[in-house]
């Protein structure tokens, strides 16, 4: 039975070789330096020749791919911003946002786990950990053989993060956690944890601390691998603490500076989270291209149809609109200046972005969008991880009105 109705010679002739000829058109990619340049290229051959073949299987199965890891992290992807002194690619956030994107466009779940590692994991170590956690935590993290995890989330508190019940309580050389972290991307694989624990409740977020911790370690047992929508090669699981002993020297920055290295740490996370959801929008757009050239209906390319070029054009808008706004966050973050206004706007922007353009992907190619012969209903359900995770749409609203309000010099 043929579900596709293949295109007449004449249409597949004007519609293909137009196709294949150009190249693909990231927004202002070609205004930037040559080593970006060169990295999206190499990103996207590596998503196009090893991601997005088996992007599939890893989805179905849930497999963690960690073959593919490594390769990333052969290729540099997993340390993206480390300095080189750490054994990173000492390369910028606009480098690793446009990296990320081409990735997640391969594969969402491969996306997502060099997120975490980058963003979530290096990240906060990277900015406060000392001279020994750097080697300790860093540098056995960049090739992609052993990934990192970030416990901030627990089952009574997501979006409100100051009310951490987690504990962490001094015995004189170490610190003792009690509690339960929920939904921790690279829950099961990860080799070490950036955790947040309270050390002083009285003090509510300001109590909070940070602290990196060994996997495994006794004291420390996971949850189950939660059975997700999408970005399904990715584990995401609990990680629950009795009694868990940590030494002293685990401390990440100061005591009680947890809350603000979490909060430092997710402004970047977001611009990752931004980037993930840009790839998975082109994935859609790409697709419902690929398709609407090749499907016909009462006798042409629907491709040819307004109907269907109207939904091309605001996919395109969402897309290339919101991939502006993520790059403006990276730049102003190497830059050095305030960012957190700007990557509420990128995550937010990109990811309703991402779920409208994978909504209008499985529209465009009708009932062989909701099967999963074609990647757009994938598309879809990893799509809407972007709009949660990382903070809310609902939270990035509130972040972004905040720092307006305060523009107008109101508070
Ligand atoms: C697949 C997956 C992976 C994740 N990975 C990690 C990870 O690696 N590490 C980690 O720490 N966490 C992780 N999380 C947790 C994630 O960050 C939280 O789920 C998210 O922050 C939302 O928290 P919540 O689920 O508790 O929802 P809640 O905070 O209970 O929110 C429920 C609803 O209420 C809304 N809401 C809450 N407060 C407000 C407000 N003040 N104003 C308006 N609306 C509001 C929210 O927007 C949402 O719509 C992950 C979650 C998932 C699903």
């Amino acid at each position: 039975m043929h579900r596709i109705k293949l295109f007449v010679p004449q249409a597949k002739r004007n519609i293909t070789t137009v196709y294949s000829n150009v190249t693909r058109n990231i927004a202002a990619l070609s205004m930037l330096p040559d080593t970006y340049q060169m990295l999206q290229k190499t990103c996207k051959d590596f998503a196009d020749g090893e991601l997005k073949p088996v992007a599939k299987e890893i989805d179905k199965n849930h497999l963690y791919p960690e073959e593919k890891i490594k390769q990333m992290g052969e290729l540099g992807l997993m340390a993206i911003t480390v300095p080189e002194r750490l054994g990173g690619t000492g390369l910028d956030y606009l480098a690793y946002a446009i990296a990320l994107e081409e990735i997640s466009r391969g594969c969402a779940s491969a996306g997502v786990i060099m997120s975490v590692n980058n963003s979530l994991y290096l990240g906060p170590i990277n900015s406060f950990g000392n001279q020994e956690q750097q080697e300790k935590y860093i540098t056995p993290f960049v090739s992609g053989t052993k990934v990192g995890c970030f416990a901030l989330s627990e089952p009574g508190n997501g979006s409100d993060a100051g009310a951490a019940s987690t504990t962490a309580k001094s015995n004189g050389s170490n610190y003792i956690i009690n509690g339960t972290k929920s939904w921790i991307t690279n829950g099961h694989e990860s080799e070490a944890a950036v955790l947040f624990a309270t050390t002083d409740k009285s003090k509510k977020h300001k109590g909070i601390s940070a602290f990196i911790v060994d996997k495994p370690i006794k004291g420390l047992s996971l949850g189950k691998k939660e059975d997700k929508l999408g970005i399904r090669g990715s584990s995401t699981c609990s990680l629950i603490f009795e009694d868990c002993e940590i030494p002293k020297e685990n401390l990440l920055g100061e005591l009680g500076m947890g809350f603000k290295i979490a909060m430092m740490t997710l402004d970047a996370g977001r611009i990752g989270i931004a980037s993930q959801a840009l790839g998975i929008a082109q994935a859609s757009l790409d697709c419902a291209i690929e398709y609407a050239a090749k499907r016909e209906a009462f006798g042409k390319p629907i491709v040819k149809l307004q109907a269907i070029q109207q939904k091309i054009a605001d996919m395109a808008v969402k897309l290339e609109s919101s991939r502006l706004l993520t790059w403006r966050a990276a730049v102003l973050k190497d830059k050095g200046l305030l960012y957190t206004k700007e990557a509420a706007m990128a995550k937010l922007a990109a990811s309703e972005a991402a779920t409208f353009c994978a909504h209008q992907c499985i529209q465009i190619l009708g009932g062989m969008g909701y099967v999963s012969d074609m990647p757009a209903e994938r598309h879809y359900r990893d799509a809407r991880i972007t709009e949660i995770y990382e903070g809310t749409s609902e939270i990035q609203r509130l972040v972004i009105a905040a720092n307006v309000i305060k523009e107008y010099g109101l508070n």
